[in-house]
């Protein structure tokens, strides 16, 4: 009974996000199908209904690139990486996007830090997914702070904290539902993506936030010494 009970409960998962991805991208295709239809009538100005037609087909890519790291059910090259190394290399790459909104990064590291078992793109993408989130939570700009300490028990502690907007106490529990997003550009799927791959780490997630005061998110992950 308890098998059967995993089972459905995987289905309504594996059913809601069917449903969840049919609709995401119906809407963008409906729209690339109107605007076809619009240039086959022989409209003057087609430069604008190309470049919609594009930014949709973009968001339908998007879309997939996420999903397919759900597809991937375990960690695919694990190596002994520094945290410190991930986190300087993705902080790089997002540097220009946060001081376009005037955002400063600031990464406080402990200097005895042990080594973690990952599959070091995966896990970029999982900071890249929360630094993002961080950056667009504070539109008027301010501190994004990165702290990395060891716990007691071997384990280290990553912790996310912005300044930002914050998340309404009943949208905490929201977090990691495929598609709820709040942003016109986004795809809701950065959490849920994110909690996934911790997960095949072997690690956790927790979310802290007060509206309008701002969010930590902190991730553990073990370590191998
Ligand atoms: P997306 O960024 O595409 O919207 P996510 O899964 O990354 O999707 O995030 C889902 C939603 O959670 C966001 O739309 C936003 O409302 C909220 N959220 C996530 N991180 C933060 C944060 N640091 N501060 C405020 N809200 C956040
Ligand atoms: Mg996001």
């Amino acid at each position: 009974a308890e098998q059967l009970l995993i089972n459905s409960e995987k289905l309504s998962v594996a059913g809601q996000l069917a449903a969840g991805i049919a609709h995401e991208i119906r809407n963008p295709i409906t729209a690339i199908k109107g605007f076809i239809q619009l240039i086959k009538s022989g409209v003057s100005d087609k430069k604008l209904y190309y470049e919609i037609m594009s930014s949709e087909i973009e968001r339908i890519e998007m879309i997939l690139n996420e999903l397919l790291i759900l597809a991937k059910p375990q960690m695919v090259h694990s190596d002994r990486e520094d945290i410190r190394n991930i986190l300087a290399q993705v902080t790089t790459l997002l540097e220009s996007q946060a001081i376009l909104n005037n955002v400063e990064i600031i990464t406080e590291c402990e200097p005895d830090l042990s080594p973690i078992l990952c599959d070091q793109n995966q896990l970029k993408q999982v900071c890249i997914n929360y630094i993002k989130n961080a950056i667009e939570a504070m539109p008027l700009g301010g501190v994004l702070n990165i702290q990395v300490k060891m716990l007691n028990d071997n384990r280290l502690l990553l912790r996310f904290i912005d300044h930002g907007c914050g998340i309404p106490e009943d949208i905490v529990t929201k977090l990691g539902q495929p598609f709820y997003t709040t942003k016109e550009k986004g795809t809701g799927l950065g959490f849920m993506v994110s909690k996934k791959i911790i997960e095949n780490h072997n690690g956790t997630v927790s979310v802290f936030s007060k509206e309008n005061e701002g969010t930590a998110v902190e991730v553990c992950l073990p370590t191998v010494s």
